[in-house]
């Protein structure tokens, strides 16, 4: 598996520090409130699960599902809900906790339909963030990192349903696409 990676972007104790001070930030931000992780699967999980054992807070989770690109590298800028919420959405600060914030289709969807069930307030945390792809506006009340116009494996995403394990983030080599 660590053959088919041409470059690591983000080392696993960057990630690590940054998730820290992600959830120094969150804790702050969200004292007194009813806050709600909602994690979008699968790309999200591991920064779900290191994130919110930094949240120094009492809190909940949930998950959803969402398919946006299949087994591409390119959005296809269909989304279609997999797996729903199990919570009614009132009364919760909503977090949404996302891998890579792209085209941002996926994001800007999954707000409106969750404001839509009038939670008390919906904000976005996403550990990745590549601006220079944006094709509708979309703000992040957080961001892990910032990353050049590359895709990207590892820490919960995927090429084709693998490399999810790789405990940091990287890059493929071009000729792992063309196999
Ligand atoms: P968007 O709708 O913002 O274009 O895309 C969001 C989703 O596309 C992400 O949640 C992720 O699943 C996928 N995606 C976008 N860019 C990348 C990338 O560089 N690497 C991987 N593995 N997935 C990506
Ligand atoms: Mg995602
Ligand atoms: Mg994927």
């Amino acid at each position: 598996m660590k053959d088919d990676v041409l470059k690591t972007l983000i080392g696993e104790e960057e990630l690590k520090e940054r998730v820290r001070e992600l959830g120094e930030q969150i804790t702050r931000d969200y004292q007194g409130k009813n806050l709600l992780l909602v994690s979008v699967l699968k790309g999200s999980i591991a920064f779900m699960a290191d994130l919110m054992r930094a949240i120094d807070l009492p809190l909940s989770i949930d998950f959803m599902a969402v398919s946006s690109y299949g087994a591409g590298v390119k959005t296809s800028g269909v989304v279609k809900i997999i797996k729903d919420l199990d919570i009614d959405l009132k009364g919760y600060d909503l977090l949404i906790v996302e891998d890579i914030l792209d085209s941002g289709m996926t994001l800007s969807y999954i707000m409106e339909m969750l404001e839509a069930r009038e939670p008390s307030s919906v904000k976005i945390c996403t550990l990745l963030d590549k601006p220079e792809r944006r094709q509708v506006s979309v703000a992040p009340a957080y961001v892990g990192f910032t990353v050049p116009d590359e895709f990207v494996i590892g820490y919960g995403l995927d090429y084709d349903e693998k490399y999810r394990n790789l405990p940091y983030i990287g890059v493929l080599k071009p000729e792992v696409y063309t196999k």
